[in-house]
């Protein structure tokens, strides 16, 4: 075996691991011929057959059809059992279908799903929502995207000023602002591959790198800054942690320049019940989370200080306000209600995240244990109830050093290998997330199939 030093992306042999993939894709085909068969059908009417463009992406020619999902684990319609790491890129972070938000939704479906007038349930959901998170006023959406374009829209509106400031490689759901990345000479520009941006993102953005307290003063400076939309880690482009103290200063120059500060937890809630901020002791000025607090169950929310409620309702007209962007005929809907009351009283609890959070210690364990058995010049990331393994030997400081250690190609092979014995990651990145329905054996199922692959791709053929 090489030594460990000299071993990294490029010295992975392209022509082996396409013979390797060779061999995973054969097994995935003999394995599944109904999911095989459901997607030739789908052909027809949906495009890739697939309901949405992305799922194309998943490792093997055609996506696994789902027959059902219980707890930690699915059950595709080929018989195969699963274990789920991926839970619906955290929509399932609390298990699949837990019972105490199935039975609220069940018994909501009876009484009416949506009315356009509140329910009882919006009380108790705001109020144990400013309980987790600090923050006194609530408004609802029906995914985490609308919540950021929402919390956008209202700091434009409050601070009479056009500029967003994200993370470079950051991701907030489909926000036209925030597709937009650096480019080799430090300026803002399109993401690669945008689809149909309204403008350029240079007109409504300004991206800074995590971690870069200089640069984030500097792109405040203008003056021209309304909010700073973040994640108080990036999870999009794999897991980059803080730096000592980067979320507090990002606080402090978002109240120097006069900035509203925007903490998007939709993936972050993986930290615990109230997230980083909570964990962290953070004061956002909004805060945005959407997917897992409905247990699955389409909903979002932002959330927002006394002094953000009282300059909207000094400055939004009643007569306007129902088509002045803010917005969603579907918002706030008793069952997205009902499901977020019974997630976040029953099951999004303390207790929950005692038992995730060592299973995901665990996991990273397992996973480093094979990184130094193979020799592969990897590292593994944690945030509470999510680890994550990147290619590179040093764990990244901001969304370019994440990016430079992506390996599309090796990302499919290690999905695919995974997916063949019956373990799914989550999609795009190498992240697998704990639920309360997660067990050891899990774990352990992970860190034998996963010691096995890296030997075999690290051994000499
Ligand atoms: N914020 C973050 C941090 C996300 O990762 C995502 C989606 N992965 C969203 C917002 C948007 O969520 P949705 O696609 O459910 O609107």
């Amino acid at each position: 075996m090489p030594e460990r030093a000299t071993i990294d992306r490029v010295t992975i042999d392209r022509a082996r691991l396409a013979q390797l993939h060779g061999r995973e894709l054969a097994s995935f085909r003999a394995a599944r011929p109904r999911s095989a068969a459901l997607a030739e059908r789908a052909r027809a009417h949906l495009p890739g057959g697939v309901p949405m463009c992305w799922m194309v992406k998943w490792p093997g020619e055609f996506p696994v059809f789902v027959e059902q999902a219980a707890g930690a684990h699915f059950t595709c319609v080929d018989g195969i059992d699963h274990i789920d790491l991926c839970l619906g890129d955290t929509g399932a972070m609390m298990g699949h279908s837990p019972a105490p938000t199935v039975e609220a939704v069940t018994a909501q479906l009876a009484r009416g799903i949506t009315t356009m007038l509140p329910t009882e349930d919006a009380i108790a959901v705001s109020t144990g929502l400013s309980e987790r998170f600090g923050l006194p006023y609530w408004q609802f959406t029906l995914t985490a995207t609308d919540a950021n374009r929402h919390a956008i829209r209202y700091a434009r509106h409050l601070t009479g000023r056009p500029t967003i400031v994200v993370h470079n490689h950051c991701y907030h759901g489909s926000v036209d602002e925030t597709f937009a990345t650096l480019d080799d000479a430090g300026r803002t520009a399109n993401r690669r591959n945008s689809i149909g941006p309204p403008v350029d993102t240079s007109e409504t953005t300004r991206v800074v790198e995590f971690n870069d307290v200089d640069g984030l003063e500097k792109a405040l400076a203008e003056g021209d800054v309304a909010a700073i939309l973040v994640e108080p880690a990036l999870t999009n482009i794999g897991i980059v942690l803080p730096d000592d103290g980067y979320n507090e200063a990002v606080r402090e120059l978002a109240t120097k320049h006069g900035v509203l500060l925007i903490n998007d937890e939709t993936h972050t809630i993986c930290a615990g019940p109230g997230g980083i901020t909570r964990r962290d002791n953070l004061h956002p000025d909004l805060l945005v989370i959407g997917k897992s607090i409905g247990g699955g169950v389409p909903c979002g929310t932002f959330g927002f200080t006394q002094d953000v409620a009282d300059r909207i309702t000094r400055s939004v007209e009643l007569e306007d306000i129902d088509v002045g962007g803010i917005g969603g005929t579907l918002a706030g809907n008793g069952l997205s209600m009902a499901a977020m009351r019974a997630t976040l009283e029953h099951v999004m609890t303390q207790g929950a995240f005692d038992g995730m959070i060592p299973l995901a210690d665990a996991w990273a364990d397992g996973v480093q244990a094979g990184i130094d058995a193979a020799g592969a010049p990897w590292h593994v990331t944690r945030l509470g109830a999510r680890a994550e393994y990147n290619f590179a030997p040093e764990p990244p400081r901001n969304g370019q050093e994440a990016h430079a250690a992506d390996d599309f190609e090796l990302q499919q092979y290690l999905h695919l290998y995974a997916l063949n014995r019956g373990i799914l990651l989550t999609p795009f990145h190498n992240m697998a997330l704990m639920s309360p329905a997660t067990t050891r054996a899990d774990v352990t199922a992970h860190t034998a199939m996963f010691d096995e692959c890296v030997r075999e791709l690290f051994s000499q053929p």
